[in-house]
């Protein structure tokens, strides 16, 4: 049985007190499960802040992005290593806001997949197609080359503890989630992917999220199907006590 990973992605969002006041509430109203893990994807500048915070708790904090270079002249750039010395986790790469306004592509995913690895951290991979790409018919194809590229040169071992978000950039902040049934062939479809590069065994480990519009009032549904295994949530985890109410979702879906 997967371990459900449920985590809020902030985004752009919070000062250093709104995310500090967040963080308070929720360590003090989530409980530890072993039916799901509960994760806050946090701006950098909140990271080691927020693992103070949340240390002994079943939150953990992970970061939204992050260059594939263990160090060098990138300003402004945040590195794996850091990442690992701060005590960083997990990492979200190739969310499709990076893809779209930061030159994020398929190749400098799977060269960031690498590099979390090399640091212990747990890649978040984000796969998912445009409205124009699903209205057309290529959704799977779409994806299942992301999901090929991102783990190139990924062994079994890595590959099985990966986290992968399925988020249709149609259903991103729009308010318009994919069905249950639509969400869960895509994830399907990636697992299936998964069985080609890897086999049977990784592809039954492997954790696939979805992601776009998630909210409490549908969360339940989404996580009742065979290959949802966990949601990645914008708007809907920002609120202290939204957020607290997906995981419990998570808990006992
Ligand atoms: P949303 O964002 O829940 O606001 O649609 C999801 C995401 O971008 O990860």
């Amino acid at each position: 049985m997967r371990k459900r990973i449920i985590a809020g992605n902030w985004k752009m969002y919070k000062t250093a007190e709104e995310a500090q006041s967040f963080a308070k509430e929720v360590v003090g109203k989530i409980t530890a499960s072993d039916k799901v893990e509960a994760i806050i994807c946090s701006p950098a500048l909140y990271l080691t802040n927020l693992i103070e915070l949340t240390k002994g708790s079943p939150v953990k904090i992970s970061a939204q992005t992050m260059h594939f270079e263990k160090e060098g002249a990138f300003t402004g750039e945040i590195s794996p290593a850091m990442l690992a010395s701060v005590g960083v986790e997990h990492v979200v790469l190739g969310h499709s806001e990076r893809r779209e306004y930061y030159n994020e592509t398929d190749e400098s995913v799977n060269q960031k997949v690498h590099a979390a690895f090399d640091f212990n951290i747990t890649p978040i991979v984000c796969v998912g197609e445009s409205l124009e790409e699903r209205e057309s018919g290529t959704t799977v194809a779409k994806v299942a080359e992301q999901v090929k590229v991102a783990f190139k040169g990924i062994d079994n071992e890595k590959a099985a503890k990966a986290v992968i978000a399925y988020e249709p950039i149609w259903a991103i902040g729009t308010g318009k989630t994919a069905t249950a049934e639509d969400a869960n062939e895509v994830c399907g479809e990636i697992r299936a992917t998964v069985e080609t590069l890897y086999g049977k065994e990784v592809a039954e480990a492997v954790r696939i999220q979805y992601g776009g519009s998630v909210k409490p009032d549908n969360i339940k549904e989404l996580l009742s199907m065979e290959h949802i295994d966990g949601a990645l949530v914008g708007g809907a985890s920002l609120e202290a006590e939204s957020f607290v109410k997906l995981i419990e979702a998570g808990a006992n879906a």
